[in-house]
């Protein structure tokens, strides 16, 4: 009966459930009034009609009163009506509405209790019986109309009944079995009206608290769906992050591509491959911390360089892509961005009070002219960037298949050499490093060679940075110093001063044991300790590696072999560094050579100047001119070697001759 068909105050936030309760009944206590005054009416206009028979005065009285008071409460459940309805308002207040509501319900069986009255003394019996089954009729009808109100309902109920009764034993005591019955009526009515009360309160209770409950789960699922989602957008943010750069990784460069270059209409692109210059010495010999601040902040140039409709990425190590999608002038725009990447790279960058110096090799690819898938693409514009490197850095190039076959080349050339070294293949070079002042020849320095049977002479820079790749460099450097100290014993018996110079790449020096094989190498070939150089690069002080190389080193000093730092000038390597190290000697690069009548004289007068405190001996390399020879004399450098004092030969002149 009392399902509610419309929830009320719809838009209301109650504070609590209590007063969301209370709402609830007075809109349901509201919703039952125009049927409750329908009856009322109608009922009042029956007995007036038997009383008006009857002759029963105050008739009119009665029925003005009955009417105005109905009128008033139809006009209080209009404007509750409206209350409703109002949005605006935050929480209803139902109080005085109920209270409004009760004066007009009590007042209502207050009339009726007075029409009794006036009936039982004046009117027939057939209008008492009348009346008496409407009041039933009446009270009856409110244990289920009134349950929403506790009291109201009751006392409404109570007056009805119990003033009834007692009105008509009053003024008809002999029709007292009325009053007892209207008494039981009354009792009956009154539980009933407490039952209907409680199932009614109950049933909206459990309605808001159900309310509740799916307000809550929903809360909850929203949440936990909110939750979900920036669980879920933050993985992909990672996964198709770099985190050290915040750059697009792999993932996300390719994701990119997939949307923006095989849209419905595929567009043409640029693909430029941009690798560091010189990072690695950067890494290796200042740590890689400040790897990773340069790392950072050539990142921040290369975005301030890309444009907007282009991605840039950081493809691994200082390895970064930037990828143009624009259908005109393509290749046009992907040569100036290169220029303008190179700028931004070469720029110095001050970390820790230091200004360091990188460089930008770049390789430039044309999708889909190139390749037409992405790997294909980025892996073109890599074999154009090798070929950057390999021509001296610092530059661009577009892709030209010739790059290709240079990279297959290089894979035939790494599996071959293990072979060469196997099969005896490579032979060795020795170029003397002469006493300038004596014009005698000091050391030999041990040079590799190799000559493929069908791809002919390889260049020693290509075998060797192959061999270093592949780590075939250790069994190719056993080999050569096997090789040398096994021949040099044979020059030694010409000259007993003659030394041997040995390159040594920082991956032999890095391998396990490698002191102890080259001293067991050394008693092999009964070959004095103190008649071997070995020559390094500044590679030696690369942070990374610092403890095992200062130990070798240190190791191979105590058996009195020397150490060299090969290439001088060219790599970073810090003073306090050369100190700690107890390396016997320099090797002056011989691009300061070629360049006596520039910067180079005062580079190699600093570098000599260093050595001098230091205690190490200096050579200069790549002398290939008598003016070059004075040059260094006057200097004060005694030890040089170059084309001018003797080029690479198998077999050298022990005594050296100016050519
Ligand atoms: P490096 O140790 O600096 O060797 C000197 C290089 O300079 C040699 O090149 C030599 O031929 C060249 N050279 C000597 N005098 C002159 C000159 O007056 N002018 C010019 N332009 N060049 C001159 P090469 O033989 O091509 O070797 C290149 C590099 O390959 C070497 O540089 C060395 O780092 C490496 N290398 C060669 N053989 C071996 C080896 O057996 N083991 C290792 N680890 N590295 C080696
Ligand atoms: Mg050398
Ligand atoms: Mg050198």
């Amino acid at each position: 009966m009392f399902t509610q068909k419309a929830q009320a105050f719809p838009n209301r936030r109650a504070t609590d459930q209590h007063t969301l309760v209370e709402m609830q009944l007075a809109a349901l206590a509201y919703q039952n009034l125009p049927a409750m005054l329908g009856v009322n009416i109608a009922a009042t206009l029956g007995v007036a009609f038997l009383l008006y028979a009857d002759g029963v005065s105050y008739l009119q009285v009665w029925l003005a009163l009955v009417f105005v008071l109905s009128g008033l409460r139809l006009l209080c459940w209009f404007f509750f009506q409206r209350y409703c309805a109002n949005e605006s308002r935050e929480q209803a207040k139902v109080g005085g509405w109920v209270l409004l509501y009760t004066l007009g319900l009590h007042s209502a069986a207050l009339i009726w209790v007075a029409m009794v009255f006036i009936t039982f003394q004046l009117a027939t019996s057939e209008a008492k019986f009348t009346v008496i089954v409407i009041i039933s009729a009446l009270a009856g009808g409110a244990t289920g109309i009134t349950a929403p109100l506790k009291y109201a309902g009751r006392i409404y109920i109570t007056i009805l009944l119990l003033f009834t009764s007692v009105i008509i034993y009053w003024v008809a005591s002999e029709h007292w079995v009325f009053s007892v019955l209207g008494l039981v009526f009354w009792v009956a009515m009154i539980i009933s009206h407490r039952n209907n009360h409680y199932v009614l309160l109950k049933s909206l209770t459990l309605q808001m608290e159900n309310k509740q409950l799916i307000n809550n789960l929903q809360h909850l699922n929203a949440e936990l769906e909110l939750r979900v989602q920036q669980r879920t957008s933050a993985l992909e943010r990672i996964a198709h992050n770099d985190a050290l750069t915040g750059l697009p990784n792999r993932l996300g460069l390719i994701d990119w591509m997939e949307k923006k270059l095989h849209a419905d209409n595929p567009q043409e692109a640029a693909i430029l491959f941009l690798d560091l210059d010189r990072f690695k010495q950067i890494n290796d010999a200042l740590g890689h911390e400040v790897g990773d601040q340069v790392l950072r902040m050539i990142a921040y140039r290369f975005n301030e360089v890309c444009p907007d409709d282009a991605i840039l990425a950081r493809w691994g190590g200082d390895e970064f892509l930037l990828v143009t999608a624009q259908a005109d002038n393509t290749r046009e725009r992907a040569e100036t961005l290169a220029r303008q990447l190179i700028d931004a790279a070469i720029a110095p960058l001050c970390i820790r009070d230091e200004s360091l110096g990188v460089g930008l090799s770049v390789g430039m690819a044309y999708f889909p002219t190139d390749a037409i898938n992405f790997q294909d693409i980025i892996h073109a514009a890599d074999l154009t960037v090798a070929e950057v490197k390999r021509n001296g850095r610092g530059n661009s190039l577009i892709y030209n298949d010739i790059y290709a076959e240079t990279q297959k080349r290089r894979f035939d050339l790494g599996r071959a050499l293990s072979d060469a070294i196997k099969q005896n293949e490579l032979t060795l070079a020795y170029q003397p490093i002469v006493n300038a002042l004596t014009n005698e020849v000091e050391t030999l320095e041990v040079l590799s060679r190799w000559h493929h049977p069908s791809l002919g002479v390889i260049d020693p820079c290509e075998f060797i940075y192959l061999a270093e790749e592949t780590d075939r460099i250790i069994a190719l450097g056993d080999w050569v110093l096997y090789q040398s100290c096994s021949k040099a014993r044979e020059w030694r018996q010409q000259d007993s001063a003659i030394k041997l110079a040995i390159n040594v790449s920082i991956k032999q020096l890095l391998a396990q044991n490698f002191s102890a094989r080259v001293i067991s190498i050394l008693q092999e070939t009964a070959f004095p300790p103190d008649a071997l150089i070995l020559e390094v690069t500044e590679s030696l002080f690369g942070e990374a590696h610092l403890d095992t190389t200062l130990e070798t080193v240190t190791q191979l000093r105590s058996f009195g072999v020397e150490v060299y730092i090969d290439d001088f000038g060219t790599g970073y390597s810090s003073l306090s560094r050369l100190h700690e190290f107890p390396v016997t000697g320099i090797k002056i690069d011989r691009s300061f050579t070629a360049q006596l009548d520039k910067q180079g004289l005062v580079i190699i007068e600093s570098a000599m100047l260093i050595a001098q405190k230091m205690g190490l001996k200096v050579v200069v390399e790549g002398v290939e001119s008598a003016a070059q020879f004075d040059k260094l004399l006057k200097l004060g450098i005694v030890s040089m070697q170059g084309y001018y004092l003797g080029r690479p030969s198998p077999v050298p002149a022990i005594r050296s001759s100016k050519q």
